[in-house]
């Protein structure tokens, strides 16, 4: 088992962080952000996400898993040091790199020994190169100045890149469908595949490749599975066209073993931290290396249409929007998690309540980011925990996010709670016979 550094302890550093811990290694998790390890060493969780403080405490108790705002005492003393910041959008949709740079560099001015560093963090192809040109320029300068004699900081850089969905971060991360290894170096693959023994004791599929095609799996999964969001929404569209059902589509085609049947459910758009950033940051790869990448740029600009396509669709069953008021249930970009980093709901708000709606908002752990996110219409949105709270007066129910207690509400209770008996189920989850049996006006995605 190794000595491992954490650099980035957000969702995916701090779930790596501490299920490598659970499976045997030593773990210290670093982050700039003071008040995250602060709230960590008091044994918070700062993230929502189901079953993760058992992880982390059940860690901390055993003395493997640690937390330091100092990444150079952090990465002194471990052998394999991830890299897991954040690579956040830049203007021309290309990932920002900063975070990455800043701390690799941060490694090249302190490490003295052998060191493999990961790459955890979503990075376009020839990051690892440049992890590398980073870092020896760092130990290059302290060569030069006599503070480190040639060869003693020696490391290899390694693509790891992580596939773990919010909501499900540690059973994905505990049971990967597999892991990917991108390194040339023997030494670097060996270590690698100790970090993750536990798993491969479990005959999980190991794809040992170079760091670039280990960067391009990253990418190329999440924008296959933005394309086929974007495709059955496309779809879920021409059906409301056309009398066909999209459930009876997607489960028709789903069974489809060439085609599968996840992915395949219609909705008001994918948002969330992944999708977003990394269509159009390989988008941008493609036209850089002058091969645009068409069917992945027609997959986003279907998905900025979608988002809009559900504020159209409530306007034209209201009728005029201005004045309204409409409850909205689901901030989060999907079920489990309280990130709300390119929502759909977001979008969605902020259009109506251009339009003139007072938005009444309920959702069960992503207020507190959803009131900072839309503090420049905050006059015109009200938050709710309770979700029939929210629907008070309402003139229409919307359902964005599919949470589990939005899956069984009391239609009878909400019936007498809204104004008038509208519901928007941007998520299918129920059925338009019920709702109708119930009186209510149901609209739905693709029926
Ligand atoms: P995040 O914003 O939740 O966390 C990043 C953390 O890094 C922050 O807490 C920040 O303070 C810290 N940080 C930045 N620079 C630092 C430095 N020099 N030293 C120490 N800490 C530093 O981001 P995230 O969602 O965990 O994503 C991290 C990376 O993983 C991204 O590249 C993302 O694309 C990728 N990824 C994310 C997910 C996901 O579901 N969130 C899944 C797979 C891959």
């Amino acid at each position: 088992m190794a000595s491992v550094a954490i650099i980035g302890t957000g969702y995916v550093g701090l779930v790596s962080g501490a299920c490598l811990a659970d499976f045997g290694n030593t773990v210290t998790c670093v982050d700039l952000d003071k008040n995250k390890i602060d709230l960590l060493k008091k044994g918070e969780i700062p993230i929502y996400e189901p079953g993760l403080a058992d992880v982390v405490t059940r860690n901390t108790a055993l003395n493997r898993l640690r937390f330091t705002d100092s990444l150079p005492e952090a990465a002194a003393k471990s052998e394999v040091i991830f890299i897991a910041v954040g690579t956040p959008p830049s203007e021309d949709g290309s990932a920002d790199l900063s975070y990455v740079e800043n701390a690799a560099r941060a490694i090249g001015r302190i490490i003295n020994s052998y060191k493999i560093i990961v790459d955890k963090s979503t990075v376009p192809i020839g990051t690892a190169g440049k992890v590398k040109r980073w870092l020896k320029e760092e130990i290059a300068k302290r060569v030069e100045c006599g503070d480190l004699k040639e060869g003693e900081a020696d490391f290899d850089v390694v693509s790891n890149p992580e596939f773990l969905r919010e909501g499900a971060a540690v059973q994905d991360f505990t049971h990967p469908d597999r892991i990917v290894i991108g390194t040339d170096k023997e030494r670097a693959r060996t270590i690698m595949k100790d970090v993750y023994r536990s798993l491969y004791l479990n005959e999980t599929p190991y794809i040992e490749t170079n760091p670039e095609s280990a960067e391009m799996i990253k990418y190329a999964a999440n924008a296959f599975l933005a394309v086929k969001i974007s495709f059955i929404n496309e779809i879920a569209n021409l059906c409301e066209k056309t009398g066909a059902d999209i459930r009876d589509v997607a489960k028709g085609i789903g069974r489809d073993g060439r085609i599968g049947g996840k992915f395949l459910h219609p909705g008001p758009g994918y948002g969330g931290s992944c999708f977003p950033k990394d269509t159009r940051a390989l988008v941008r790869t493609g036209r850089d290396a002058a091969f645009p990448l068409s069917i992945v740029e027609a997959a986003i600009l279907a998905n900025e249409e979608q988002k809009n396509r559900m504020v159209i669709k409530i306007e034209n069953a209201l009728g005029t929007l201005h004045g309204k008021t409409i409850a909205v249930l689901g901030l989060s970009f999907k079920p489990n998690t309280g990130d709300m980093r390119e929502a759909p709901s977001l979008t969605i708000i902020r259009a109506l309540t251009a339009k003139g709606v007072r938005v009444r908002a309920a959702d069960p752990a992503a207020i507190a980011e959803a009131k900072w996110r839309l503090k420049s219409i905050a006059a015109s949105i009200e938050f709710f925990e309770d979700e029939y709270e929210a629907m008070a007066a309402a003139d229409a129910l919307v359902i964005v996010t599919e949470w589990n207690q939005y899956r069984n509400l009391d239609f009878d209770r909400i019936k007498k709670l809204l104004s008038a008996p509208v519901l928007f189920d941007l998520r299918n989850i129920y059925t338009r016979k019920d709702m109708e049996e119930k009186g209510f006006s149901y609209h739905a995605v693709g029926q």
